[in-house]
Order: structure tokens, then sequence, then C-alpha cells
């Protein structure tokens, strides 16, 4: 039994399915789960000293690879200062200068803990500024584990959402309407069924939960003139695109203006941070400046603060690492999409950036029902595959692939052959 197996036997004694989060049990893939050790650049190596190129960059945060020495060095500093006050700090004020700096449309921001928090949060900001009850979410986009975001994707469209878990009350999800990614027809259809009621539309601006959905054009633009059109609030959950598709997130990419803006993620340099911000007048409703409460002990910690600003300030400052960041990631995409062709397997490489999938089905792959119909069962294969060779991809058909400025292009280059291999 290797020490991965090991571990994760006793994990399974005194953690439920053995992990803190259900996808890394990799209970999908039916392989025990790699303990990871350490990581550097775009490496990591597991509790059995074998070396990885890693692409879930613990699943966005790490855009700029593992032990980036900025990002170091800033925690190390904010370490020693001390861990947790519970009180107001100056590097609070510096992140949300610097957040109101990066995104267009973040005018106030709250730091949180988590993108669960931010979205739940943002939610509750939308709901208590509009005076509505009802959201909007799309099947197929996840947005954190919080009650109301957790409604199954199908059949619940144009009524009320079911629960997409136990232990969810009816009551809890009776207000979430759930509607198909890129289907605007939709979306006005439930707005003008629930016609002065919905208090926001939340959604993905690239669809990551789903593997990688990319928005249509028209898409985006098309959910900002229905919110303006039926008064309700457009909020994007930036937890995976913020400061991953540029600077100012997918918002700046695709010109689109949101109302509210949930991050998460990339926004901590890999501590748990999330945040939610947007207009200031929506901003303002919140507790002690207005009624809205949302409060959190360590919320804004310095450690964490510390490790988040030093990463944003990078991603600001360094302003080329976008365009040679996802450059280099187009470049990969398109040469995996080759190999997949030139082996006659039925499938849809999606790819925006720096994140992108490979389904096994044919395309186009345009939302969840779509995503749906791939093979996993051939994915597994192909997980297994690569695993094996040294490559760690997300363990699941509807996860994305992360790429990372430490991507080298010789382990870009090691990945394809991987991949090629697979079909030899
Ligand atoms: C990961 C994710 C969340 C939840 O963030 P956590 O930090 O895991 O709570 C919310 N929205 C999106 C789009 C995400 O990808």
């Amino acid at each position: 039994m290797s020490v991965s197996e090991a571990l994760f036997e006793r994990a399974k004694e005194c953690i439920p399915g053995g992990v803190n989060s259900p996808v890394r049990a990799f209970g999908s893939v039916g392989i025990a789960p790699r303990f990871i050790t350490r990581g550097n650049g775009d490496r990591i190596w597991d509790a059995d000293g074998k070396e990885y190129i890693d692409y879930i960059g613990s699943w966005g945060p790490m855009i700029l690879g593992h032990g980036h020495p900025a990002v170091l060095e800033a925690v190390e500093k904010a370490v020693k200062d001390g861990l947790s006050f519970g009180a107001a700090t100056q590097r609070e004020v510096e992140m949300a200068e610097l957040i109101c700096s990066m995104v267009p449309s973040i005018e106030m921001v709250r730091m949180v803990n988590s993108g669960t928090e931010a979205v739940m949060s943002a939610i509750r900001a939308a709901r208590g500024f509009t005076g509505k009850d009802k959201i909007i979410k799309f099947a197929g986009c996840y947005h954190g584990h919080t009650d109301a975001m957790l409604v199954k994707a199908g059949s619940g469209v144009m009524t009320q959402g079911l629960p997409g878990s136990a232990g969810v009350p009816e009551g809890c999800t009776k207000d979430t309407l759930s509607a198909t990614y890129n289907d605007l027809e939709n979306v006005r259809d439930l707005l003008e069924a629930n016609a002065g009621e919905v208090a926001a539309i939340i959604v993905e601006p690239v669809g990551a939960n789903m593997g990688v959905v990319l928005p249509e054009k028209g898409f985006l633009e098309g959910l900002r003139s229905l919110c303006d059109e039926y008064e309700a609030l457009l909020i994007f959950d930036e937890v995976i695109t913020g400061f991953r598709l540029g600077a100012g997130g997918a918002q700046e990419y695709f010109g689109i203006r949101p109302d509210l803006t949930t991050f998460g993620k990339i926004i901590g340099g890999g501590m748990p941070v999330g945040a939610y911000g947007g207009r200031k007048d929506i901003m303002k409703m919140i507790a002690p400046s207005g009624p809205v409460y949302q409060a959190g002990t360590l919320s804004g910690n310095p450690v964490a603060m510390a490790a988040g600003l030093a990463q944003l300030t990078v991603l600001k400052e360094e302003t080329a690492l976008y365009d040679k960041l996802n450059t280099a990631a187009g470049r990969f995409f398109d040469e995996l999409d080759q190999i997949f062709t030139q082996a006659g397997e039925p499938h849809c490489v999606n790819h925006i950036g720096s994140l992108g999938c490979v389904f096994f089905t044919e395309g186009p792959v345009k939302n969840y029902a779509d995503a749906g119909r791939s093979d996993t069962a051939r994915f597994t294969q192909y997980f297994a595959h690569m695993l094996a060779q040294g490559i760690y991809l997300a363990p699941s058909q509807f996860e994305a692939m992360f790429l990372s400025t430490a991507h080298t292009q010789e382990d870009l280059q090691r990945t394809l052959e991987a991949a090629r291999s697979f079909f030899a």
C-alpha cells in the first residue's frame, strides 16, 4: 500500500469520505487520492515522493504557480507581525483599493473567507437592495455550497428549484430559479413568469464548473439588458474568472458591467479568501453602513491579505503576464485538440485564456445538458493514464484545467506527449 493509500484509509475513519471537500476524494475516477506534501512552480509532490505537473493549481488560486517568491515573502513578513487581531488593519484598505483599481465595476468591496461566503453575502445584498427574493441561476454553474444555490439542474427549470442536496429545506430553494446557460429566451421566460419578483441573476461569466463552457456571443450582453429591463441586479460570480482571464476578470474581458461581483480562489494567493463588491449604492446597504447584516471574525485576516495583496500586485504590475499566459495556453489547448482529432476520439475542447477542458463527447458543448453527454468512463481511463504519466488533472470530466505562469513550454510539451501516448 502506498503512503497516500494508507493516509486515505486513516482519513476515511475520521473525516467524512476521507477529505475536507468532496472532489478531492477522486471518487468519480475510483482511484485513491494523492496526498500532496509540497509544490514548487508547476510541480507538486505526493506523500510517496512522486512528482506531477499540476493542472489543478488548488482549483485556480495558484495562477503564479506554487511558492511564488513575492507571495511567500509577504506571508513570512505578515506572520511575524501576528496572525489575527479581529481589528481593522492597513492591509485591508490596500487590498480594497487594489481590487477597486483592477476590476472595472468594483466601487466598494467587502472581504470574506471563501467563495461560498462571497456568493451568500452578495445574494443577501441583492435581496436587501431590491426588496425582492427570487434569484435566477444557471444549471451547471456552481456558486458554492450555500443552501439557496444547491439547486439541481434540469426539470426544475421554469418552476421552482428542487434541492440538490439532502439537508436543504425546500423553503431555502423555493426562490431559486434554474435557467439554461446560453439560452436568453429561457431567462426572459423566467423573468416574465416571475415579474417584479427577481432580485438578481447570478452567472459564471465563463462556466467553469461543468467543464469549461463559454458564453456565446451576446449571452452576457443579453443578461445585462434583461436585468435592466426587469429591474434585477446582475451578479457575476468571478470566483474562477476573476484575475484569471485578465487583471479585470471576465467583466473586463467581455466588456460587461455587472452590479455585483463575487471573488475567491486567486484573490487569496492560496489563502482562504473571498470578496464581494460592486456598485456603491448597493454595497452601502451592508452593515454597519446599512441594514444588510454580514460579518466575519477572521475576514480580512492579515496573513491572508498579505498573500492576496502580493499575488494581485504581481498580476496588476506585470502587464505582459496575461498575454503570455493566455497565448501559451491557447496554443496548448489547440494542440491537445489536434491530438484527440488525429486519434479519432469523439471530443470537444473548450478553452479561454488559461482555462480549458476536453469533453469526451462531440461538440459543441454550450450548456449543462451538452456537457452531461460526455463519456465519463472514457474520461476516467484518460485521467488514470495521465496520472500514471505524472500529469495531475482534476479527477472529474466536469472540471477545468488551470494553467499558470509557472507552466514551462517543456512541461506543456511533456503533457501533450502524455496525452498522445494515451492513444498509442
Ligand atoms: C469555487 C467556486 C465557488 C465557491 O468557492 P469556495 O471558496 O470553494 O467556497 C463559488 N463560485 C464559483 C464559480 C466557484 O468556482
